[in-house]
């Protein structure tokens, strides 16, 4: 690590006391903070509500320097430093909203060393002026919020967040954090890279929400359902996610034509009227917002008790970011999703418009693992964390499958079946050919391959390709079985896997729900 310019002035657990009035660190702010006070960049991966302000807020003060904070909205930058003035703290921002004179006063408090904490768009602190008056201060610290704007996969991306890596070249003995409640692994990947940081500290908090409750029901009358649900809510404030703009201004209509407190929101609306219902949702004026994804950054409501997707979002990322709106105030909430396995083939034939070919293949992976999440049978959570990395063995208790469980059997057999499948095709292959292989298909790939030779070819072929299939995609969800999404998605063997192989344990499984039989011929074909 670089050493900094800057030097340690005041003990961070005594900031975290007398300036924020806490007595503790919570999990990894402490290491997070030292990374930046010895000069390294770090990457700070925590939830919604995990606490990572705090991890920037301390360096700056405890650091002689300044403390250069890159947000990518207004909003967002105008509550923080309206907090930390609060709390005494010389912070400041510049942005397009202010005028000249405003931004000269600033740059005047700047050059008199009189701030902590400044506050930038990611578009100003690229200009080359801006840079230059940077470069004559004393800049401890750099940090980069909401830093998975970086990442072109995320619906937030913003084009400036690219080229952030000239801060780091032009003022390279500054350490750099990336914050972001991100917990996807390309995208994660995407910010080291495209931000350059260097060797950087990587903190990953648990991203799990234990008082969401997670509910995929199934979409039948969503109407219908939608309004039953509401009347059932009576004035606990929400959100309903829905794909269309068109459907949003419908379905907001609905809901107050049936007498409920509710209003739309996406970005066919003026900036206005988005910052209307925006405040008025903050203050409860407004109880239900009916929105696309365009309602999400910057949305820091703790009471938020149901987050309702209408239409299945594009990607797993997409669904914990929005069902992570609900219950910030830790307090029990809920997330429930409509699912109508119709939608996957009508979401698929959208990506068909993507120019970009690797573009168009690493957004339909992310919407399958989406689409095999919402036909999965095993519990919620397990899939969400499995799919982030974070290994959960044990199902949640606080998801509509644990709390109201399909019929299930001892799976063991047919998952040794399968992984040993996996594990004999040298873990080079996606599901559809694991499927073939166990049913012992006689298609020349395999035949090329030799694979008809294998102990485990046609050793499942008392079963239908769509059981497999079901089996398959279980072992992904319980973290048995990963996908190689670089390798053509190539099935791989997990941790985990080993235990069952050998027959440490039982396996219980959901009895394969076959009706949706249409999707599973898609994928096979
Ligand atoms: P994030 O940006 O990760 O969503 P915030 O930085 O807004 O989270 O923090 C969420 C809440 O937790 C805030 O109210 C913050 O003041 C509080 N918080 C942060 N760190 C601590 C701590 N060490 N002890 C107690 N509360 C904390
Ligand atoms: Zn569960």
């Amino acid at each position: 690590p670089n050493p900094t310019a800057s030097t340690v002035v005041r003990s961070p657990a005594a900031i975290l006391k007398q300036v924020f009035g806490y007595s503790e660190f919570r999990d990894g702010q402490e290491t997070v903070i030292n990374a930046a006070l010895n000069g390294q960049d770090s990457l700070v991966l925590l939830p919604t509500g995990g606490g990572k302000s705090v991890c920037y807020q301390v360096p700056a003060l405890a650091l002689s320097g300044l403390t250069v904070v890159i947000s990518p909205l207004i909003s967002l930058m105008q509550d923080q430093v309206s907090q930390l003035q609060a709390l005494g703290v010389k912070a400041a921002y510049i942005n397009n909203s202010l005028n000249r004179d405003e931004q000269q006063q600033i740059y005047q408090q700047l050059h008199s060393g009189l701030l902590k904490l400044l506050y930038v768009a990611p578009e100003k602190v690229l200009q080359h002026e801006f840079k230059e008056r940077l470069s004559h201060l004393n800049i401890s610290l750099f940090a980069i919020d909401e830093a998975h704007c970086v990442s072109h996969w995320g619906h937030d991306f913003r084009p400036h967040y690219c080229r952030l890596s000239e801060l780091k070249q032009r003022f390279a003995d500054v350490p750099m954090m990336a914050l972001t409640a991100t917990a996807d692994k390309a995208t994660r990947f995407d910010i080291v890279q495209q931000l350059g940081l260097n060797a950087p500290y990587i903190h990953t908090g648990s991203f799990d929400r234990p008082n969401i409750r997670y509910t995929i029901e199934e979409k039948f009358k969503p109407l219908a359902q939608l309004l039953r649900y509401l009347k059932e809510q009576q004035s606990q404030s929400g959100i309903i996610y829905c794909t269309s703009r068109k459907r949003v201004d419908e379905i907001a209509e609905k809901i107050a034509d049936a007498g409920m407190n509710a209003a739309a929101y996406h970005a066919g609306m003026s900036n206005e009227q988005r910052q209307f219902v925006q405040t008025g949702f903050a203050r409860d004026d407004i109880q239900i917002v009916v929105a696309t994804v365009a309602f999400g950054m910057g949305i820091n409501k703790p009471n938020v008790r149901f987050v309702l997707h209408y239409d299945i979002p594009k990607s797993i990322e997409s669904y914990y970011q929005e069902t992570g709106r609900a219950g910030r105030d830790g307090l029990a909430a809920e997330a429930i999703m409509y699912f109508d396995p119709a939608d996957i083939g009508r979401v698929r034939r959208f990506f068909e418009d993507i120019e970009d070919e690797q573009r168009r293949r690493v957004e339909e992976q992310r919407f399958n693992a989406m689409a095999s999440f919402a036909e999965a049978q095993t519990c919620r959570r397990q899939i969400l964390l499995n799919y982030f990395s974070e290994y959960q063995r044990e199902p949640c208790g606080n998801c509509d499958i644990c709390l109201n469980p399909p019929k299930s059997f001892d799976g063991t057999l047919v998952a040794q079946q399968a992984l040993s499948c996996v594990y004999r095709a040298e873990q080079r292959f996606g599901l559809g050919y694991i499927v073939e292989l166990l049913r012992g298909a006689n298609t020349s790939r395999i035949r090329d391959n030799n694979h008809h030779q294998l102990s485990t070819y046609g050793i499942g072929k008392d079963h239908s390709s769509e059981f497999w299939l079901s089996i398959l995609r279980q072992l992904i969800h319980q973290g048995l079985l990963s996908q190689d999404i670089t390798q053509g998605s190539a099935l791989r063997l997990t941790e985990g896997a080993r235990a069952i192989l050998k027959g440490q344990y039982a396996l219980q499984m959901a009895e394969p729900r076959l009706q949706a039989k249409h999707v599973y011929q898609d994928k096979l074909a």
